[in-house]
């Protein structure tokens, strides 16, 4: 027997009809990408939508066309993202910081019809326009194309197209599983692979971020976020804000910190997302500035695993709260949030604080576990370390134009990651497997000796890598750059390890570089710093 229950399809533009009838009056800023700033609602968000999903129907572009975008984090971005889902097109966002030949790839694997383009890319889009195959049209995010029309011939602007599109518009009744958006890995070892999210991977996703004990985002928050909407979308925060009416903050290019610690401050900002690095910017441009950042209340850090020091800096001088969180895009990309269980409340300060720096456990819709090299089920005892397997709701089935057995091991997603899950599921992320320094037969965790190198208060970034080692296979290598003012003694950084690890897993030596190589989406390339001092200890 069953239910006898009202279904409709789980599709994305359910979001936006949500947030416009309810949340029709509530405000979003957004900073241009020439300067200053504009406000608009969740009401006017639907509008453009709705023009934008009419004006590409009317021109003829086919169902599931890929609209790709190259753009910072601004409404008409915002628009873009409903209205292209929402009207039955592929939302494609590429990031901008990819080399030239990875963005041809990705435009012609793709197979993008319409490419949406913020002012600064149209050089980087000049560049390369006669290599992309498929792009019928460039759309500029402006109010008029002016003079970059001489720049990118056909070029037209955003505002002229949706004047083209009617605001009347009715969102197609989509299967739920159509395809909604899709993002590119950052292909660091490969080529980039496609992961195609479907509409109801989107609102599921949405719905778990949600959760009290996700991210848990509430129409009385004003949230910002710092991720870019071409990585992995923003972390599904758009889509999020939309499901519960969010106020929202979007940030448009200027990501350094005293830009981030302005608009914290005069938009009483009360929830932040963004990896690290950025965050390491806005704490010494807030400690330059004096601000106390007092709106935030949390912030979300992925990406890169945070160090527990940041986690305490934003703790002890502003009093906010950090979530550490661990995902990937093949996943939506949350996979799982460091909240605390109930149990926990009569831990001691000390050891909440400790318990709160692990990449935490998964909302609803994500399972993890950990497995050995012949995919035997590893125990959940907080020790013993293995390769992370995922599944759920809104994990990927199969990547872009490839098969599920190319993809999928077992029915579960190898995440390429090391880890330790313990009985509650709190997971602690030990390394890439690719990046585990392997050392006479043991295993030592590069993640663990960065969060204890970066609290030198004489550091300004660090990275450990596994060098090769006649005796010992590798051993570890300190890379550091020094923070401003500072001359560090070697041997003296190295004693900031003493008492906290295993002796035999404190770094061999430290060797300074003026800045550490990272990739598209700021993750240190662990590669090339290995290629780079490969001889360190041989000589
Ligand atoms: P890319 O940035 O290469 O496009 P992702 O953003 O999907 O790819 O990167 C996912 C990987 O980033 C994870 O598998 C993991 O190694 C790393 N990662 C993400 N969040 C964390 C975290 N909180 N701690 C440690 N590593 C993390």
């Amino acid at each position: 027997m069953l239910g006898q229950m009202m279904t409709a399809p789980l599709l994305i533009s359910g979001l936006m009809d949500h947030a416009a009838r309810y949340h029709h009056d509530t405000e979003i800023v957004s900073v241009n990408t020439g300067g200053g700033e504009e406000r608009t609602t969740w009401h006017a968000v639907a509008n453009g939508a709705k023009r934008l999903a009419s004006a590409l129907t009317r021109r003829g572009f086919a169902p599931q066309t890929r609209c790709a975008t190259i753009a910072w984090n601004n409404r008409r971005h915002l628009e873009i993202y409903f209205g292209v889902s929402g009207g039955g097109f592929v939302c494609h966002t590429i990031n901008p910081r990819l080399f030239a030949e990875q963005l041809i790839y990705i435009i012609n694997h793709a197979e993008d019809g319409v490419l949406f383009i913020d002012r600064s890319f149209l050089p980087l889009v000049a560049a390369i326009r006669d290599k992309l195959t498929t792009v019928k049209l460039i759309v500029l995010l402006e109010a008029e194309v002016g003079d970059a029309a001489a720049t990118l011939p056909g070029l037209i602007a955003y505002d002229d197209l949706l004047a083209e599109g009617d605001a009347g518009f009715d969102w197609p009744l989509l299967n739920e599983q159509t395809a909604s958006s899709l993002c590119y890995t950052s292909g660091t070892t490969a080529n980039p692979k496609g992961v195609l999210f479907s509409h109801r991977s989107t609102v599921l996703h949405s719905l778990s971020c949600n959760l009290a004990d996700s991210l848990g985002f509430s129409a009385r928050d004003i949230v910002l976020p710092v991720v870019p909407m071409f990585h992995v979308n923003a972390w599904g925060t758009p889509y999020a804000c939309a499901m519960v009416g969010a106020r929202m903050v979007l940030p448009g290019p200027g990501l350094d910190g005293a830009s981030l610690v302005d608009l914290i401050s005069r938009h009483a900002v009360s929830v932040a997302l963004g990896v690290p690095t950025i965050w390491q910017g806005l704490l010494a441009a807030a400690e330059a500035q004096d601000s106390a950042l007092t709106s935030l209340k949390k912030t979300v850090v992925g990406g890169s695993a945070c160090p527990p020091s940041m986690i305490a800096a934003f703790r002890d001088q502003h009093q906010v709260e950090t979530l550490h969180a661990w995902g990937m895009t093949e996943m939506s990309p949350i996979g799982s949030v460091n909240q605390p269980l109930a149990k926990h409340a009569a831990l001691a300060p000390d050891a909440l604080d400790r318990l709160r720096e692990n990449q935490g456990r998964p909302p609803w819709g994500v399972e993890l576990r950990i497995v050995d090299d012949t995919g035997a089920p590893l125990p959940p005892d907080g020790k013993t370390q293995g390769q992370l397997l995922v599944r759920g709701h809104f994990v990927l089935d199969a990547y872009f134009h490839m098969s599920q057995a190319e993809t999928l091991q077992d029915g579960w997603f190898n995440t390429g990651d090391i880890a330790t899950l313990d009985e509650n599921g709190y997971l602690t992320i030990c390394d890439r497997a690719k990046d585990i320094i392997k050392s006479g037969g043991e295993w030592i965790s590069s993640v663990e000796l960065e969060n204890i190198a970066i609290a030198h208060p004489q550091l300004a970034d660090a990275a450990v890598i596994g060098a090769p080692h006649p005796k010992w296979d590798e051993r570890p290598v300190l890379v550091a750059v020094k923070a401003e003012g500072h001359d560090p003694d070697p041997t003296d950084i190295l004693s900031i390890f003493e008492g906290k690890i295993a002796k035999w897993q404190i770094p061999d030596t430290v060797v300074f570089v003026e800045r550490l190589p990272r990739n598209a989406t700021g993750k240190v390339l662990k590669r090339d710093l290995r290629a780079t001092f490969t001889n360190i200890l041989t000589g």
